[in-house]
């Protein structure tokens, strides 16, 4: 494993060290309780922190992400190293990059075995991702995969895609109910702004369902596995990507308002109603539209007109 676990808080880039010892498999509760003990680790809330302990769901995952001999797999939030092993089994080369300093010393420990994994020490939504994956895979497309806390769930997803990270997929676990969202299609409860954007840049596909019985300690939260398969380019064409989702976010503020209330009322947009309504009567569309029966693209096709009319 090469590791980089900074002098202070992120620093150097390290050694890269082969420890002829037997380090038990994880994906189980025995070795598991075992690594935590011995590190006297302390689960942290504020990183949310559960790991998985069961094998069988693990490698279910790594089958969900299609991880090959020729991937570079870029993990975020390694833990342990549970899932990080089952993906340096399969994968050409893992990048894990993890927040909790405590868990460093682990992971040297359970990575140990393995010369194609390199750790760093750092916060995913701090460290410049582009350019880790430049360096490590020369700019070819990485498959990421993570058990994701649930909190940096969206941020991390959108920081991914919105600065153009050279990325083939990412299969991530995430709260069951963000998985339903980011796959709900238009006229549903779950539709929103986070569908779209999801479907702008990518094909949601729900994977599994997890139990809270897989991870240690369990969440209050059923999860869900979803794959997310970049689009070489969006199904749409935009004249400006901000200005889409702008109007999306907008439109999705004011629920049960129609499309019409919901634009006009956002301040920040500019946009009067009478524009509005034209552009929505030129789409064909009824004047009591609400923005949660619009597909992508119709969204497109609003933005273009109503960009054209300030443009
Ligand atoms: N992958 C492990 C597993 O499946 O057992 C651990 C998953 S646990 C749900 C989430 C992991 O992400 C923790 O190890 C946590 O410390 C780490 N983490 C939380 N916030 C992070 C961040 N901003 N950047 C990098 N890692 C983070």
């Amino acid at each position: 494993m090469t590791w980089n676990t900074g002098d202070s808080e992120h620093g150097k880039y390290g050694l890269t060290e082969r420890r002829d010892c037997f380090m038990a498999t994880l994906g189980n509760v025995k070795n598991t309780i075992e690594i935590l003990e011995k590190y006297q680790f302390r689960f942290q809330k504020k990183f949310g922190q559960n790991f998985l302990i069961d094998g069988n769901i693990l490698g279910k995952i790594v089958d969900a992400a299609q991880i090959t001999a020729a991937d570079c797999v870029l993990e975020i939030g390694p833990g342990i190293g549970t899932m990080t092993q089952y993906l340096a089994e399969r994968a050409k080369s893992v990048i894990a990059v993890e927040i909790d300093k405590n868990l460093i010393p682990v992971l040297q420990e359970t990575l140990s075995p393995y010369h194609n994994v390199r750790v760093i020490h750092e916060d995913i939504l701090k460290v410049d991702i582009g350019r880790i994956v430049r360096e490590d895979n020369n700019g070819e497309p990485v498959k990421v995969v993570a058990n994701l806390p649930y909190y940096i769930t969206t941020p991390i997803i959108m920081a991914l895609f919105e600065n153009h990270v050279a990325l083939h997929s990412i299969t991530i676990m995430v709260q069951r109910e963000v998985a339903d969202r980011m796959q709900a299609v238009p006229g549903t409860k779950d539709y929103g702004a986070l569908s779209l954007a999801v479907r702008y840049y990518a094909e949601p596909e729900i994977m599994m369902r997890v139990p809270a019985s897989c991870f240690m300690p369990k969440p209050n939260v059923d999860s869900a596995v979803i794959r997310l398969t970049r689009y070489e380019k969006p199904p749409v064409e935009v004249k400006d990507e901000a200005w889409l989702f702008a109007i999306i976010r907008a439109s999705f503020n004011q629920r049960r308002k129609t499309l019409l209330n919901g634009l006009s009322n956002a301040g920040n947009l500019g946009i009067g109603k009478e524009q509005i309504a034209a552009a929505v009567e030129q789409m064909g569309l009824p004047s009591a539209v609400r923005g949660e029966t619009l597909t992508l693209e119709q969204f497109a096709e609003l933005s273009n007109y109503l960009f054209r009319t300030e443009a």
